[in-house]
């Protein structure tokens, strides 16, 4: 059983790794492009880097950000009715609370 964790621990961390090369990776990319809203905006909501980061490549401070990025239309959708709308979002987390468990509109299905 022992043995079964620290292989999979092993994995984790190479995995780790992996994903660290890969974000270097794009930050350097990122550290060469010129950084406008549009890119800052899609690095926002696309990406999983962190404010800090964002704030390095774009040369805007943290607490200026947020009067860069525009709020995101998000389409749901109904697992049980099949039923679309959309929502708008203004951050990350507002994001996050709108993907946690709740009932459908009109069919009170979980989504
Ligand atoms: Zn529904």
């Amino acid at each position: 059983m022992l043995e079964k964790i620290e292989k999979l621990s092993n994995d984790i961390k190479n995995m780790q790794k992996e994903i660290n090369l890969v974000e270097k990776e794009m930050l350097e990319i990122l550290n060469e492009m010129k950084i406008d809203d549009e890119v800052l905006n899609y690095i926002y909501w696309e990406t999983d880097l962190s404010l800090k980061q964002l704030s390095q490549i774009s040369n805007i401070g943290q607490a200026k950000l947020y009067q860069h990025i525009q709020d995101k239309n998000v389409t749901i959708i109904c697992p049980k009715c099949q039923v679309k709308w959309i929502e708008k979002v203004s951050s990350r987390n507002e994001l996050k609370k709108k993907k946690k468990v709740r009932p459908c509109q009109k069919c009170g299905g979980l989504i």
